[in-house]
């Protein structure tokens, strides 16, 4: 039966529930009285209920479509500015025991070469991403209990925040690991960890069992109560994920809501951030073996959709997308991007030739530098963000909502965005880029409405220039 409020996986992600919302949202996607109603309240920002967001996905007309797409370009703009956070991926090891049909790690690839890093290749890999400019790194990694246990990933954790290259520094480290108990998860809170970042792959359970067939993570109630695991050892920022390409993609946008609505109603905040992965060639990964990938337009609706349905929730990208696709979801309600990434186990410092095996878990289609991706994002009249303030202030979880929900966005994340912009500019820029951001800064500054803030914010620029470093509202 279902019920948000319950602890059991099958119950907050009832399979009876998404089938009837399904059938719901079928019978109702011609019904313009209704979906006007669904639309009049995500324009009022009071976010959709998975049965009104799943009647949304199912209507197919045309102009319902566009309103669609300008509520979520107004409700980002709204709530994150045209700001855009930054980020890279930094794998630490593909050494795996699960079984997982889409991931290169599984355990029966004999021919990806299996690496792990040691505490000096990390130095080295955090150095190579200090010195492109990031300052905020998701760590990724295989389960394995013997090569990466926990204690591998805390000390890992630990190293990355001790490096200190030139004006280098990582101030977040959001941590995608397997799912773990409650103990592992208070120790990844206690080193500091900013979100806990696990995908679902899939909410069908029949599918996740047959996707997962053997190892831990066959577990399907284990993997799907895991952020209630992970809120409960402390972890206030927890994002989730759907794989896209596994399953049929409305019963999967239906879970993902039905997820947030269940981590809402038990710990009084949703999802940090929600990421939209769809499944790349990889080593010994076919993607068109999986009969359930999306289009581009889908992607782009299914991202515009989890803007308006869910506000407050930040939204991923990763350079599994194309430039063109970043291009066409970034308006749609994206609030972070990753940059430059490398998805192979020591690859920053030392990139694997073509002619060997390879470590890495997906193709990237984005192969940009950072610095590329930098100047593209301004050109279009974003700014880039390396900003870390939020979670390094103590505003995690429902404090950060409120930040959100109070609109104070501009008066803290968008001086901060043109702080640590200004830092990278300083730092790390190519020349015409630096030109670009200069103006760019010095345009935005006007947009803080806050005198007191506009006045701080200016004057900290300009210590950041004279060499100062690291300042946040
Ligand atoms: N092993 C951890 C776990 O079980 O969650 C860490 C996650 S893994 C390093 C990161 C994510 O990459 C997975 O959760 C999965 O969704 C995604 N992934 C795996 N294979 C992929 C593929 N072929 N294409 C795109 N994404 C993939």
């Amino acid at each position: 039966m279902y019920q948000a409020t319950s602890m059991k996986a099958e119950e907050f992600i009832s399979d009876e529930e998404i089938r009837e919302t399904l059938a719901y949202a079928d019978a109702n996607k011609d019904n313009l009285a209704l979906i006007d109603r669904i639309l009049k309240k995500a324009g009022e920002r009071r976010g959709l209920s998975h049965r009104e967001a799943s009647v949304l996905l199912a209507c197919e007309i045309p102009e319902k479509i566009n309103e669609m797409y300008e509520l979520a370009k107004q409700i980002k703009q709204d709530f994150y500015g045209n700001r855009i956070v930054l980020f890279a991926p930094l794998y630490l090891s593909n050494y795996c025991v699960n079984g997982c049909v889409y991931c290169p790690y599984h355990l029966k690839n004999k021919h990806i070469a299996r690496k792990k890093l040691t505490q000096e290749d990390i130095v080295r890999e955090v150095t190579a991403l200090q010195d492109m400019g990031h300052k905020r790194l998701a760590i990724e990694a295989g389960e394995d209990p013997v090569n990466n246990p926990i204690e591998y990933i805390l000390e890992c954790i630990r190293t990355i925040y001790s490096i200190k290259h030139k004006n280098g520094a990582i101030r977040r480290v959001n941590v995608n690991i397997a799912a773990t108990t409650v103990e592992n998860y208070r120790k990844l809170k206690e080193a500091g960890i900013g979100t806990y970042i696990l995908f679902q792959e899939t909410y069908h359970k029949e599918s996740y069992e047959k996707l997962h067939p053997t190892g831990p993570k066959h577990d399907y109630a284990y993997h799907t109560e895991a952020m209630d695991r992970a809120m409960e050892g402390g972890i206030d920022d927890v994002g989730l994920g759907v794989l896209f390409g596994l399953e049929l993609y409305r019963y999967e946008f239906a879970g993902l809501l039905m997820h947030a609505e269940h981590l809402e109603a038990v710990h009084g905040v949703g999802p940090h951030t929600i990421s939209v992965p769809r499944i790349k060639h990889a080593d010994d990964i076919d993607p068109s073996a999986f009969d359930n990938s999306i289009d581009d337009d889908t992607f782009a609706k299914l991202c515009a959709l989890i803007r308006i349905s869910v506000p407050y929730t930040g939204m991923i990208i990763s350079t599994r997308e194309s430039q063109a696709v970043r291009e066409k979801v970034l308006p749609l309600g994206v609030s972070q991007i990753s940059g430059a990434s490398k998805t192979s186990v020591g690859g920053y410092a030392d990139p694997e030739p073509e002619d060997e095996a390879t470590s890495a878990q997906f193709d990237v289609s984005d192969q940009r530098t950072l610095d590329e991706v930098v100047n593209w994002l301004m050109k279009m009249g974003y700014i880039p963000s390396f900003c870390t303030a939020c979670y390094r202030e103590g505003r995690t979880g429902d404090r950060f909502m409120s930040l959100c929900k109070n609109m104070q966005i501009l008066n803290c994340c968008h001086p901060n965005a043109l702080m640590t912009l200004k830092e990278y500019l300083e730092d790390y820029a190519g020349e015409e880029t630096k030109e670009i951001g200069m103006e760019l800064i010095e345009r935005e500054l006007s947009n803080i409405p806050n005198p007191k803030v506009k006045q701080t914010a200016a004057d900290y620029i300009h210590d950041i220039a004279e060499g100062k470093r690291d300042f946040r509202f």
